[in-house]
């Protein structure tokens, strides 16, 4: 449940053995309800007098599912992101993990000699034995013929205990249950369970297939190891198709040479699919994925192969990967480590999985030097790696590796003052040019006339010559569905969802408007319900639409889209990439996801549409998300063999930021947008908490913020901005309101907490705001 904080709870004497941190037990809560709970912390002594304390009815797990550095982390989580613990544990355990016996383990029955017949004269014996029994003398004799060479070890007298052989093979070798079970009652035979993964198995590792690094990549590699020897986290800054994934794949084997575990993080599960099969290639069956497209009881299995005796020694996974059971992690890489979806948004716990991920790592070094951490959680994100170095904590692991074409100021921030080690590789494989970088100016175009929709004729010519040649190409629109909205010619009434306060945006292909706040779908109006008008017309481009004029331009271009709506299932994805990546398909349409590090052989030109809707977008971060999706997604132009080119459809081409992505110009752009964060006090110089308040009722939320505010006021007097009405007031028939906290690094993170929690425990005092949320998000995105 989602509750905040621990319980305590009696063992009773006969429990009192089993009793561990991290293992699973069920106990009466409430009146007369019981819940699955997990042990967080024990101690012996008196019970407190005047304190009613129940006993724990049942421990669940003979050992802990949850190791000790887990817990650490999640409790991190739960105190950084004022999240409550329960939460973190609800987005961290695989529901089959959380129910009493949601999980069942699938086992086969396999069968093997007893042991006293496992030797050559007492399988002569055996067989003598059963004369009598020919059926049973002859299914005894394939079950031994079907162990083949397992059964007898090297000085052939005695034979091997286990041998992998299942009873229903037997059974299919066309012998009967009763005969099997005969040889069983005469002691020849016993079965014995044993789990069966629903994993997949990626065959044998070949780490003979791993290619060998150019010698810039391997001045690289050379210099990141340098870099581990002094600092926790180093940042690998290299120019889009430099080879990076390479280089991990180098550090993957150094670190499973030395027996270490590796966790390889990636922001989107689209790219999983891709880096999965360049890694399976090489690592088989020691690598396994983790996010959450995978099914309940996949992820159950892996959380428990990790506990095990054999887990596996890479996980590549997303942002949920960072909360499984790592027995002996080595190195953790990040890769993209600027994408913002590695920040959840919605629900709590809203954290970050790279500083997440670089806490874990932390917290290990911790227990690896034996040192104590304090009661108290860790202090603020930027001070993470302010570890003062000493002789023996240099050589601890995990050693945490970020990697990105454009690193987020943050990150950019640490390496330039020397809190993360900062190496760079600035030039692609084989030496091929970064891509061409042509600006339209659509605006001009269209007072002109000659935009045909949102395509402009160069671009149009451009991806027809490519197509022509048997090459592919991606056009990039960051907004899905058909139209953002409709709206009536004659009057402007444009439909609203009716429990947020956002236009629908229409999905042709489903015939419906849909409100991407609420997911709630509605009958597309045939006429205006303001004046009656018939003709509602469509107002800007999303995927779909984009597809269907594509379609009608090029009738011969085999078309594939990636969004949100295409991209359901696990499955979708593989076909989707897949498809293109082998040349099924020609010409690829999508959202953001399409910008993330995918590696495509044949596409010589990239289409962005319209960047203004990017750079419009009213947020401190803007530029820098603008920046980097245009970066980025001219990245997939041209990567093997020769130089892309990349069409930037823009209506603000004097912008110093579009002459900074033609030069491909990260350190100008750093550069700029860092002094523009200093002097208006933003991250990475000040810190963000954003508060964010939720009611039924508009008048109600507009009292409590006041209220919120001004008892904010009282601690932290101009630091506090608003309350204010974001851009979209209300989301799911809840009125939003929003405090901005703002304040210098300085200010300690554990008494901002306290005064926010206090704040909020007065406020909600108050008998009008029962049904009032509060909820944080620190360090927003
Ligand atoms: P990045 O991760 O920096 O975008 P990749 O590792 O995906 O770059 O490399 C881009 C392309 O170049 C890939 O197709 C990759 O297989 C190829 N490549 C990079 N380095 C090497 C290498 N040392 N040997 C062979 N191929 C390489
Ligand atoms: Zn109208
Ligand atoms: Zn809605």
């Amino acid at each position: 449940m989602p509750l905040d904080g621990v319980f305590t709870y009696s063992v009773p004497t006969a429990l009192a053995e089993q009793v561990k941190i991290g293992v699973r037990v069920l106990v009466p809560f409430g009146r007369n309800k019981t819940y699955v709970g997990i042990i967080a912390k024990t101690h012996k002594g008196p019970l407190p007098s005047g304190m009613q304390i129940k006993d724990v009815l049942q421990i669940l797990d003979p050992s802990p599912i949850l190791l000790d550095s887990q817990l650490r982390l999640w409790q991190w989580i739960a105190d950084y992101y004022m999240s409550p613990i329960g939460e973190v544990y609800k987005a961290a355990l695989p529901s089959g993990l959380k129910a009493e016996d949601g999980y069942k383990p699938k086992t086969e029955t396999y069968i093997r000699l007893t042991s006293q017949f496992r030797s050559e004269q007492a399988l002569h014996i055996a067989i003598d034995m059963l004369q009598r029994a020919p059926k049973q003398q002859k299914a005894f004799i394939d079950f031994l013929s079907s162990l083949q060479g397992n059964l007898l070890t090297p000085d052939s007298r005695l034979l091997s205990p286990v041998s992998e052989i299942t009873r229903d093979e037997l059974l299919n070798q066309g012998h009967s249950l009763q005969t099997i079970t005969a040889l069983i009652k005469r002691g020849l035979l016993e079965t014995y369970e044993q789990e069966v993964g629903r994993l997949n198995h990626g065959g044998e590792p070949h780490l003979d297939k791993i290619q060998p690094l150019s010698p810039v990549q391997q001045d690289a590699y050379n210099q990141i190891q340098f870099s581990f020897l002094k600092k926790n986290v180093t940042l690998l800054h290299g120019v889009t198709s430099s080879g990076k994934t390479e280089i991990y794949i180098h550090l993957i084997r150094q670190a499973l040479e030395q027996k270490q575990q590796v966790l390889y993080l990636l922001p989107e599960i689209a790219l999983t699919v891709q880096i999965m099969s360049r890694l399976q290639r090489v690592f088989g069956d020691r690598l396994g994925i983790y996010h959450s497209k995978y099914s309940d009881a996949e992820r159950v299995e892996i959380w428990q192969k990790q506990l095990s005796g054999h887990p596996y020694d890479v996980i590549l996974g997303a942002r949920s990967a960072v909360f499984l059971p790592f027995q002996n992690l080595g190195l953790v890489i990040i890769d993209e480590e600027h994408e913002t979806s590695y920040k959840q948004k919605d629900p709590a716990p809203r954290y970050h999985a790279r500083s997440a991920a670089i806490m874990l790592a932390q917290i290990l070094r911790r227990q690896e030097s034996g040192v104590r951490s304090q009661e108290n959680t860790p202090a603020v994100d930027s001070s993470l790696q302010g570890n003062l170095l000493t002789p023996d904590s240099c050589l601890l692991n995990p050693r945490v590796l970020l990697g990105t074409a454009t690193p987020s100021l943050e990150t950019y921030h640490n390496a330039k003052t020397g809190k993360y080690g900062l190496v760079e590789l600035s030039e692609r494989y084989k030496g091929i040019q970064l891509p061409e970088i042509q600006v339209v100016d659509i605006k001009d175009l269209q007072h002109r006339k000659m935009m045909n929709g949102p395509f402009s004729p160069l671009l149009l010519s451009k991806v027809r010559e490519a197509l022509e040649r048997g090459e592919q190409a991606i056009l990039f629109q960051n907004r899905r569905g058909y139209a953002p909205m409709i709206e009536c010619k004659q009057c402007g009434w444009v439909p609203h969802c009716q429990h947020c306060d956002v236009s629908l945006t229409l999905h042709r292909n489903l015939n419906q408007l849909t409100c991407h706040y609420c997911g709630h779908t509605y009958q597309v109006p045939t006429e205006c319900p303001n004046c009656g008008c018939t003709q509602l017309q469509t107002r800007g481009y999303g995927t779909e639409k984009i597809e269907a004029e594509v379609h009608e331009i090029f009738p011969e271009a085999r078309i594939a889209r990636m969004d949100l709506d295409t991209t359901r299932s696990r499955q979708a994805y593989e076909r989707i990439i897949n498809d293109f990546s082998a040349g099924r398909t020609n010409l690829l349409i999508g959202t953001q996801m399409i910008s993330k590090g995918l590696d495509f052989d044949r596409v010589s030109v990239v289409g962005i549409l319209n960047a203004d809707t990017m750079l419009n977008y009213p947020d401190f971060r803007a530029y820098e998300q603008a920046f980097m999706m245009m970066a980025q997604v001219s990245g997939r132009a041209g990567r093997k063999g020769k130089r892309g080119l990349v069409i930037l459809q823009t209506k603000s081409p004097e912008l110093p930021l579009i002459a900074q992505v033609v030069r491909n110009d990260y350190v100008a752009f750093y550069r700029s947008l860092i002094a523009e964060r200093q002097q208006f006090r933003y991250p990475p110089y000040y810190r963000l908490v954003y508060v964010y308040l939720k009611h039924r009722q508009e008048p109600t939320v507009a009292a409590a913020s006041m209220e919120m505010g001004a008892l904010l006021r009282q601690w932290f007097s101009g630091r506090v901005l608003g309350p204010d009405k974001p851009g979209i007031s209300k989301v799911k028939s809840l009125s939003i309101r929003k405090i901005v906290l703002k304040f210098e690094p300085s200010l300690n993170m554990s008494e901002v907490r306290k005064y926010l929690s206090l704040a909020q425990q007065q406020l909600l005092q108050n008998k009008r705001y029962s049904t009032l949320q509060i909820y944080y998000d620190v360090d927003p995105l």
